[in-house]
């Protein structure tokens, strides 16, 4: 499926390395104008938003943390000062901090709870009123393992299933206002992220997912893609787990 992004203004949270980069890279290459932000990763941003402007893509790349209120309000506005809407917002930057409850700190909790859900909640916030006059699309990405839960990921599964009922409420909200919201939960993806897992662990994760591998970005941003465009114009509230068969 080929959609025609042209004109369409995007703006993806952490949108240097992994998820947000494939997403980023499909919307520029679908014809969409696209902001991305990042918290750390300055030389990959640089790298991208010159990669995207070789292609004849519009592009910005903004930085800060996604968990402040503030950086969120002027990540949008500066959207909005340069291209007069937002159309849609993917709300995709997240960390892990792993641990047994037993060993988890506060800080862990905090960290993560602040960057998953904390960090959609700001930009949602940052992107409600002008999403309310003209329409548009909010996807925010979950995980698996929000659904299913997962030993060492308290603090990763509770800011998961946040985000989960977080948009399904939104969506209720929003709904009124031409504004879709919904949600893509992935699995496991080769990402940095995953890169830290030890060969144990990601054995047995590919022995549970049916389709024996695990995803690449650009299988995820597809789906992102997907709900931002007409095809989707009648789906909101809604969790598309991309996870190869994973959970069913
Ligand atoms: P990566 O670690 O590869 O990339 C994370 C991106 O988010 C980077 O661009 C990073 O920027 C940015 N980021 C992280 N924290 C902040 C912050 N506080 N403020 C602003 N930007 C931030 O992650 P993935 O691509 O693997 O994951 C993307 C999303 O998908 C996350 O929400 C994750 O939970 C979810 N997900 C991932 C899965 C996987 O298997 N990889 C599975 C299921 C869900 P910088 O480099 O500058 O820090």
């Amino acid at each position: 499926m080929t959609v025609d992004f042209d004109g369409t203004t995007v703006l993806v949270t952490g949108g240097t390395r992994g998820i947000g980069r494939a997403i980023v890279q499909k919307f520029a290459e679908a014809g969409a104008r696209v902001a991305f932000t990042y918290r750390s990763s300055a030389a990959e941003a640089e790298a991208l938003v010159e990669e995207l402007e070789e292609q004849g893509t519009e592009a910005f790349s903004l930085q800060g943390d996604v968990a402040d209120f503030d950086v969120a309000q002027s990540h949008v506005d500066a959207v909005l000062d340069r291209w007069d809407t937002l159309d849609v917002l993917v709300n995709n930057a997240g960390i892990t901090r792993d641990g047994l409850m037993l060993r988890l700190e506060e800080e862990d909790w905090d960290a993560v709870l602040d960057t998953n859900l904390k960090g959609v909640f700001n930009f949602s916030k940052a992107a409600y009123r002008p999403m309310m006059r003209s329409g548009g699309s909010i996807i925010n990405i979950s995980s698996v393992v929000g659904t299913t839960g997962n030993a060492g990921q308290t603090n990763y599964a509770a800011s998961k299933a946040g985000v989960v009922g977080f948009s399904k409420s939104l969506a209720k909200e929003l709904g009124s206002r031409d504004v879709n919201v919904n949600v893509v939960a992935p699995g496991y993806v080769q990402t940095d992220m995953t890169d830290e897992l030890d060969d144990d662990t990601r054995d047995s994760i590919l022995d549970a997912v049916p389709l024996d591998r695990l995803a690449d970005p650009s299988e995820i941003a597809k789906s992102v893609l997907f709900l931002a465009s007409p095809a989707a114009d009648y789906i909101t509230g809604h969790v598309l787990h991309v996870n190869g068969g994973l959970s069913m």
